[in-house]
């Protein structure tokens, strides 16, 4: 069976005692009120990396980076590479996101390499992807979710496709409020298995979780995660406050 996952991308916010107060929120309230349906993944800003990974120890839940270089070290200012992702036992990196493709220009060929290094250190990378709504209105998002797909993964073998989350987050949905249906993203999940599974095999495109991602909330989630090719879901602003996050792990 595919890992159900619930993974919250706090972006950039949150002081440290905030993220300390919001983990403890997170860590108490899975504890009173989940029973293990879904894994669980924070993933906060690199500073707060250490920090949370030390209060979530023993409680199941992990964390999870925002992004990492293509580089492993050297003199690259301000970067922050696999390996030492690595070197603090966090096991998730988040790569592709929307805002890295579009305010930091990141496309296909470099998030192949970062793909590369995040499975070269160990670690699973979540890969985003999804359409601008200009594209969608043209009709062209199947097309350009395969390609985003095919750039930054087709080149890897089977062993380590296997280990990669894939998280569909359509660029219109992401903090704007405005939510995939739930079949628009059954759609697209199963397209992209599809796509998989044309290159590695059936098997091994059922074995690979994909995610939602997109103004996921408390009274959204459980409809998404009812469709059969959307196995958790990818939380932007909803996982910044740890009752919602978890009315959203409920939904599993
Ligand atoms: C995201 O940033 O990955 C995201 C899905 O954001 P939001 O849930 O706020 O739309």
């Amino acid at each position: 069976m595919r890992k159900k996952i619930v993974a919250g991308n706090w972006k950039m916010n949150k002081t440290l005692a905030e993220a300390r107060a919001l983990t403890a929120e997170v860590i108490q309230l899975a504890k009173a009120e989940l029973s293990g349906q879904a894994s669980l993944i924070l993933c906060t800003p690199f500073l707060y990396l250490h920090e949370v990974n030390s209060l979530l120890v023993g409680t199941g839940i992990a964390v999870g980076a925002q992004n990492c270089s293509e580089h492993d070290s050297g003199a690259y200012t301000g970067e922050v590479s696999a390996i030492m992702i690595q070197s603090l036992n966090v096991p998730y990196v988040i790569l592709g996101h929307s805002e890295r493709r579009q305010y930091f220009l990141e496309g296909g060929a470099l998030l192949a390499k970062k793909v590369d290094k995040v499975l070269a250190a160990g670690l699973t990378p979540i890969f985003c992807c999804g359409e601008p709504l200009e594209i969608r209105e043209q009709g062209t998002h199947e097309a350009l979710v395969k390609k985003q797909v095919e750039e930054s993964l087709f080149h890897l073998g089977e062993d380590a496709i296997r280990r990669v989350v894939i998280a569909y987050e359509p660029v219109w949905a992401i903090g704007t409020g405005k939510t995939a249906t739930s079949q628009q993203a059954q759609d697209m999940h199963a397209v992209i298995r599809q796509h998989l599974a044309g290159k590695y095999g059936k098997p091994t495109a059922e074995t690979i979780s994909i995610l939602y991602g997109g103004s996921v909330k408390p009274d959204n989630a459980k409809e998404l995660f009812a469709m059969p090719d959307v196995d958790g879901g990818l939380v932007g602003g909803a996982s910044l406050k740890a009752r919602d996050f978890i009315e959203i792990a409920k939904g599993i």
